[in-house]
């Protein structure tokens, strides 16, 4: 692998080939043929349509204090204000959330956190039914349209001269002689690259185990509900024990949460004027969750030229994971902020 680094257009030599195009495997894509790479990306389907099609979607950089993707969490807001300098019209929205609990005491504020109380959160959600007697805000939380920054990321990927094939399942990682990765094996044939990228979701694991590659991985179902709402009901990212609650359109609520009644029920309990808020659909969402919940995101040590990106809370992390796995890829840098998520820690 090539130690130089190299910028511009123009391909270092470095041939990448990503399995997935989710919101992780495009902003590889984006971040690694931005940096000079020859970038193919793959997917069996749509880019964007796995499991970041039906995310919640919120850019919560906050309060995480531990864990080894505590140092990268700590950049995600800064790294998604970056990728909207560099892809103007990025699909996100800052609007800080506000997270409130059961308990009579306000928690420790975390980084990026601050305690608010009752007035100051009725002022950023005037129609609170009942005064909070404390609230977390962070200001710096935001939004995303998961499936719209994906593609602009595809878009962007493409604009530095990566080659996409959509609706292409690939169905083996293809290594030469000595054991090397030389590519994979698609349903429409063969397609080579030195560096093969495993960010294919919950499909991850599988594709590795043909390698005797374990990725511990599995698929942790969380559910999304679409609802009727009037405009300006919400105006921040609402974490409560009931729901994650967020105005998507003039007339929509996104909530994260367990049932439709609960959710209806907790919604009109929490906010004035909520009497015609309905359900509209709800999606079931297979996010990949690694075995101790942290990303997997590294090289594999015993498949030369295999790498994985795996995570959950991929939307808030993808830019800031996106851009580390490419310098590691393209420059051949290690970087510490993912020494904590290599595969090999279990
Ligand atoms: C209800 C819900 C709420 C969530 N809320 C948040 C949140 O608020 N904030 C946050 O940060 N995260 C949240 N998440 C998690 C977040 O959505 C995921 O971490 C993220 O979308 C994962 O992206 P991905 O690219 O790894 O996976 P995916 O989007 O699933 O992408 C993987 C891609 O790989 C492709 N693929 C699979 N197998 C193959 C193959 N053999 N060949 C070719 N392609 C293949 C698939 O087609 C797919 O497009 C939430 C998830 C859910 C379900």
């Amino acid at each position: 692998m090539s130690h130089s680094r190299s910028g511009g257009d123009a391909t270092s030599g470095e041939t990448v080939l990503v399995v997935g195009a989710g919101i992780v495997g495009a902003s590889v894509a984006y971040h690694a043929a931005r940096a000079g790479a020859a970038v193919t990306l793959v997917d069996a389907g749509r880019p964007g349509a796995g499991v970041t099609a039906g995310s919640f979607a919120w850019i919560g950089a906050s309060g995480v204090r531990t864990g080894p993707a505590a140092a990268a969490r700590a950049t995600a807001t800064r790294e998604y204000r970056r990728l909207e300098a560099e892809l103007p019209g990025l699909p996100v929205t800052w609007s800080g959330s506000l997270s409130w609990g059961a308990a009579d005491r306000a928690p420790e504020p975390g980084p990026g956190q601050e305690i608010v109380d009752a007035a100051a959160a009725a002022a950023l959600e005037p129609a609170l039914r009942q005064p909070l007697p404390w609230a977390v805000w962070a200001p710096g939380d935001g939004a995303a349209d998961p499936v719209g920054v994906t593609e602009r990321l595809v878009a962007g990927a493409r604009a530095h001269g990566a080659r996409v094939h959509p609706d292409t399942p690939v169905t083996a990682v293809r290594r030469d002689a000595a054991g090397r990765v030389v590519g994979v094996e698609t349903a429409a044939g063969p397609l080579s690259g030195a560096t093969v990228v495993l960010a294919a979701g919950v499909a991850t694991a599988a594709l590795g185990a043909p390698l005797g590659v374990h990725i511990p991985v599995d698929p942790s179902p969380a559910t999304l509900f679409r609802l009727r709402a009037p405009a300006g009901l919400v105006r921040t990212v609402v974490n409560t024990p009931d729901f994650d609650l967020r105005q998507v359109a003039p007339d929509r609520l996104l909530a994260a949460a367990d049932s439709p009644e609960r959710t209806l029920a907790a919604v009109r309990s929490t906010f004035r004027g909520t009497a015609d808020v309905e359900l509209l659909g709800t999606r079931v969402g297979l996010r990949p969750m690694p075995a101790d919940g942290e990303p997997i995101v590294g090289p594999v040590a015993e498949v030369p030229g295999l790498y994985v990106a795996v995570l959950h809370s991929a939307v808030t992390l993808a830019p800031a994971v996106g851009r580390l796995v490419a310098r590691e890829l393209v420059d051949g840098t290690v970087e510490p902020l993912l020494a904590g998520c290599r595969l090999d820690r279990f």
